[in-house]
Order: structure tokens, then C-alpha cells, then sequence
């Protein structure tokens, strides 16, 4: 999958990936598709890899060549592909992945490597928060 290889922060990770076929309530041939996995994306914050975990569940419409709706700008409409005698399942599958990655990540609170140089340059008290929980306290002595 070279398109989703050049997303990720190294060749690290697995994806495992099921289809199957079945027919809607409205009666139109459709693909369901699972993805699991872990791949390695590069932090949005210190762009060092992180691990990113995939679970993607979704549905797509098959239609013949040329018979596929137009683009409308619905993201709740459903996803079509027009499928003719063959498909490329693998290129679907890294579409699907593709459009699962999120734009930007950033490690969890505590594990970026970013933070601790962060906390250096700045007091805790400097921060916003800490002025607002200033703020707070004497309501909160004032208890009833
Ligand atoms: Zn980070």
C-alpha cells in the first residue's frame, strides 16, 4: 500500500482487513468493509511516531461503471464505487484507511516528548488555567 506508506511514520504495523458482500434493505449490491490495526503515524507536536490504532466499519454502494451518483457535498450520504468485472480490493482497502486517518495526531497528554520542554520555559502557575482556578478558589471556601 505505497499511498498509505507515504502517511505513516515508518513501515511498522499491521492491518488486517475483511470484505464482505450483501445486499441493503434497498435492494443495492454493497461491499462492508473492516479494517484493524496499528500503524505509526508522526505526532502533529513533536514529530516523533506514535502509535495510531486503526478500526474502520464501512459501507460501500457498488454501482455499475458510469451508473454512480453525482458527488453531492452530503457526508452522510453513503460512499459509492463503480465496480465493474474486477476489483481492486487492495486500493479500496487503502482508500478506506486513507480517508480513516485522522488530518492531524498528537500523543496523549503526558507522553509527548514536547511537554516536558514546554514545562520548562513556563511556570505552572503561568498558565491559564491556573489563573482560572485562582479565580475559583474563594467560591469554593465559601462552601454553605
Ligand atoms: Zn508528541
Amino acid at each position: 500500500m505505497p499511498r498509505l506508506h507515504d502517511q505513516l511514520a515508518g513501515d511498522a504495523g499491521e492491518v488486517r482487513y475483511s470484505v464482505r458482500g450483501g445486499i441493503d434493505p434497498l435492494d443495492r449490491p454493497h461491499l462492508a468493509l473492516e479494517v484493524n490495526g496499528g500503524v505509526k503515524l508522526l505526532c502533529a507536536r513533536c514529530a516523533k511516531p506514535l502509535d495510531y490504532a486503526l478500526a474502520l466499519r464501512t459501507r460501500v454502494l457498488m454501482a455499475q461503471p458510469g451508473a454512480a451518483p453525482q458527488d453531492d457535498e452530503d457526508p452522510e450520504s453513503p460512499e459509492w464505487i463503480e465496480a465493474g468485472q474486477e476489483l481492486n480490493l487492495q486500493a479500496l482497502v487503502e482508500d478506506e484507511i486513507l480517508l480513516g486517518l485522522p488530518l492531524s495526531v498528537r500523543h496523549a497528554q503526558g507522553q509527548c516528548s514536547s511537554e516536558t520542554q514546554e514545562a520548562f520555559g513556563k511556570k505552572a502557575a503561568d498558565s491559564p488555567f491556573a489563573r482560572l482556578a485562582a479565580l475559583l478558589e474563594p467560591g469554593q471556601t465559601n462552601k454553605r
